[in-house]
This record gives C-alpha cells, sequence and structure tokens, in this order.
C-alpha cells in the first residue's frame, strides 16, 4: 500500500522531482497518498483543515499545481469544471476513471505504441509521450 510508505521517504521524492520539500508540500502530500483514487483541492483542502493543518484553499491548488508540473500527481479532468489529483506510481500507465464514484484503476499495460508510430508519422508528427484517461463506471457503479 503506497499511503504505509515510511516517512521521510516523501521528503527524498519530493528532492528527486525538483520539489523544494516545506511542510506545507509534504502535508499536502501525505494527505494526497491516503488517497487510493483521485482528490479535488477542495475536498483535499477540506480533509487537511480537519486533521489540524493550517494551510489556505490557494495554497493547496499551488502545490498540487507544483507537483502536477513535477510529474509527483497526475491530473484527471473527467470531473466538469474541477481537475481531480492523483498520486500514482511512476511507472508509464493509463486510467479507467469511474465517473460516479471516481474510482481510479491504474493500468499497466500499454499497447499503443504501435498505432501512435503509425499514426504519428502519417502526419509527420514524433509523438515524446501520451496520456490516457478512459471513462466509464466501476464494477460497483454498474
Ligand atoms: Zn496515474
Ligand atoms: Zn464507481
Ligand atoms: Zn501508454
Amino acid at each position: 500500500m503506497r499511503a504505509k510508505r515510511e516517512e521521510g521517504s516523501t521528503d527524498r521524492l519530493l528532492r528527486a522531482a525538483g520539489v523544494q520539500p516545506t511542510p506545507k508540500r509534504i502535508a499536502v502530500f501525505a494527505e494526497l497518498m491516503r488517497e487510493p483514487d483521485d482528490v479535488t483541492a477542495q475536498t483535499l483542502h477540506g480533509r487537511l483543515r480537519k486533521r489540524g493543518e493550517r494551510l489556505g484553499l490557494a495554497t493547496v491548488y499551488r502545490t498540487l499545481q507544483t507537483f502536477a508540473e513535477a510529474g509527483l500527481v497526475d491530473t484527471f479532468s473527467h470531473n466538469p469544471g474541477e481537475v481531480c489529483y492523483r498520486r500514482c506510481g511512476d511507472e508509464h500507465h493509463h486510467h479507467l476513471v469511474c465517473s460516479r464514484c471516481h474510482r481510479v484503476v491504474e493500468v499497466a499495460e500499454c499497447g499503443l505504441d504501435g498505432w501512435l508510430a503509425r499514426v504519428s508519422a502519417n502526419h509527420g508528427f514524433v509523438a515524446t509521450g501520451h496520456r490516457l484517461e478512459i471513462d466509464g463506471l466501476c464494477g460497483a457503479c454498474r
């Protein structure tokens, strides 16, 4: 379980990604690791406040943005008007996202390389990466 990673490793993880590990950033990251699925900045902010952390919503937004830019978290656009965030594994993966309960499944297999190379070449394009978010309903919500 990712949520049970030992304390102190967050510090190293942030540094390795080029993010200065301030106490606020560590608190936001730790809270994010407790969530197995994805979460909005607002929800995360609410949880942090309940835990007694004194940080504003704007700080949480900014921190999540910093994490996303550093590649530490993935962002999801399935929620209209609100970006969702999730701490995922570092290996290449895709997402199955339940539109009802926000359950996120990390899928490790990627069968897109051949198709991508073909489609890109057809347009004189060189693909350097891709992201795939598959919307749908999970087993419990179907
Ligand atoms: Zn992910
Ligand atoms: Zn669901
Ligand atoms: Zn892929």
